[in-house]
Formats: C-alpha cells, structure tokens, sequence
C-alpha cells in the first residue's frame, strides 16, 4: 500500500524519524514494515523497517532510519519530502514479546536505531505485566541516543522502567562508558528468570548471543532481531 508521508523529524545527525499517514495501523508490539523501491530491480527493491510508533491506535505510522551514505535505499528515502509516497507492506515478523504472565525482569538491549521496536515493546510490557523493565542503548556519542527525551521522561514517571545510556566514544553525565553487554550481564546477575530482547546490527547481537549463553539462559528467554 502506498501511503503519504506525515511528518519528518530530524532525530540525530543521521537519524530520521518518518511519520506515514495511514490511521490506526495494525501490528503486534515488535513487527516490521517492507518498504518497496520504485525503480530498483525485483530482488533488490525491498528493505526492513521496525515499526517505531508506540502503539497500533496511533495514526501516523513511525519508522525510524538511519542513512547509509553507500546504500541504495537510505540516500533514496533521505531525499524524500512530506507529501510523497511510500509503498509498505503489512506488518510482519515474530519478534514479539513472550511469556507476557512471567514476572521476571524483562532486559531490552538496543544499539542505534534498534531501539525502535521497542517503543512498543516496552509500552506494552508495562500494561500486560508487572515486570521490572530495562533498556540497555548503546551508541557512540550523546547526540546519537534516539528518543532520549521519551526514555528519561518514561523514567521519571514510572518506577519500573530503568535507562541506562551507553557510550563508547565519549564520556558523559547520566551515561554509561564502553559497550551494552557489561551492563545487561550485571542487571542479569542472579535473574535466572529474566527475559531479553536484542535488537541491532550483527556484531552487537552475535556477541550478546554468546554472552547470554554463557550465562545460562535458554533460548525460549532470548530473541533477536538483527537489521544485517
Ligand atoms: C527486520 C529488520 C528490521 C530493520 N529495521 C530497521 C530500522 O528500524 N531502522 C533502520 O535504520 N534499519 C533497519 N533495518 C535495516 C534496513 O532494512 C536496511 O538494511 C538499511 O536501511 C540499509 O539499506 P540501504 O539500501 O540504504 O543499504 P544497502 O544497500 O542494503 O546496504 C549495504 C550494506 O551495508 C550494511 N549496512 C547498512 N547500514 C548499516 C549500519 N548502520 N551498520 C552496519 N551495517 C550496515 C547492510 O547490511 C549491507 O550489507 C532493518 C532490517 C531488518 C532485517
């Protein structure tokens, strides 16, 4: 379905937050949208995309992407304005959130952008259980944190809810220094009962898979979503 773009929020230097206009949205917490290039040929036309809205009762649809100044789609959909098209797909995808009834911890683990499916991910955490609920965001450097204002806000307000900021490239206030997987393996510390969602690029979840095996979690604990 082709649908007309909303809204365009400059998010960080290369981060852009897309708003499509197609009224309520239907999709699980988690899922992804296609989005199809015009003019590409067939096999190298479609490209993933997390839904970043924080629910399916929203009526614009959020995607929140990243340029890659060598791909051949980012610089395409970078150039695009409010007022044009994009063709996207239904929801797909079974990165959803699991045993819901479980009161366990419940760790998110997000590098860059990540972090957008767990907007939803996270909103619906705290409606459908009682689960004390992390997210561990890690990026380079303090003006890379997508939604910082969401997740400090979301922190003030709500006692279950815990932001910890990662940075690898700079030291700063309120902010963790090094990489993610320090932090999740010292909050997962004795919570043999914890479930983590991973989502990311492939470095980041490969060794966040090994980790969290040599933890001992089992795989019904754990999933991923990996972008490459
Ligand atoms: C399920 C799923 C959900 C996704 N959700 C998002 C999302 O919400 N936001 C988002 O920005 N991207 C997301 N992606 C990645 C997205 O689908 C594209 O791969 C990305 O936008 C690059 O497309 P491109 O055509 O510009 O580059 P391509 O021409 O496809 O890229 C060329 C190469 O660069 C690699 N690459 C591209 N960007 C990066 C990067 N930042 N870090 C490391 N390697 C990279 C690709 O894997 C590929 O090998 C998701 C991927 C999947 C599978």
């Amino acid at each position: 379905m082709e649908y007309r773009i909303s809204r365009i929020i400059q998010e960080s230097p290369r981060v852009r937050r897309f708003f499509l206009d197609t009224g309520a949205f239907d999709f699980n917490p988690g899922q992804f949208v296609v989005l199809t290039h015009p003019d590409l040929p067939f096999g190298q036309n479609q490209r993933s995309y997390s839904i970043a809205s924080l629910n399916s009762k929203q009526e614009e649809l959020e995607l929140c992407i990243v340029l890659n100044e060598k791909g051949s789609v980012t610089p395409w959909l970078f150039q695009k304005k409010v007022g044009e098209m994009l063709d996207i797909s239904l929801a797909q995808g079974t990165f959803n959130l699991k045993n819901e009834g479980n009161s366990g911890p419940i760790v998110f683990v997000a590098t860059g952008t990540g972090v957008a499916p767990f907007r939803s991910m996270i909103d619906a955490s705290f409606k459908n259980s009682d689960a004390e609920v992390h997210l561990v965001f890690g990026n380079r450097i303090q003006e890379d944190i997508l939604y910082r204002d969401h997740w400090e806000t979301l922190q003030l307000e709500n006692a279950r809810f815990h932001f910890y900021p990662v940075l690898s490239r700079e030291e700063a206030l309120n902010c963790h220094f090094g990489y993610v997987h320090g932090i999740y393996e010292s909050l997962l510390i004795g919570q043999t009962d914890a479930r983590i969602y991973v989502c990311g690029w492939q470095d980041m979840c490969k060794e966040a898979r090994e980790r969290l095996k040599l933890l001992g979690f089992n795989r019904k604990q754990y999933a991923f979503e990996q972008y490459d």
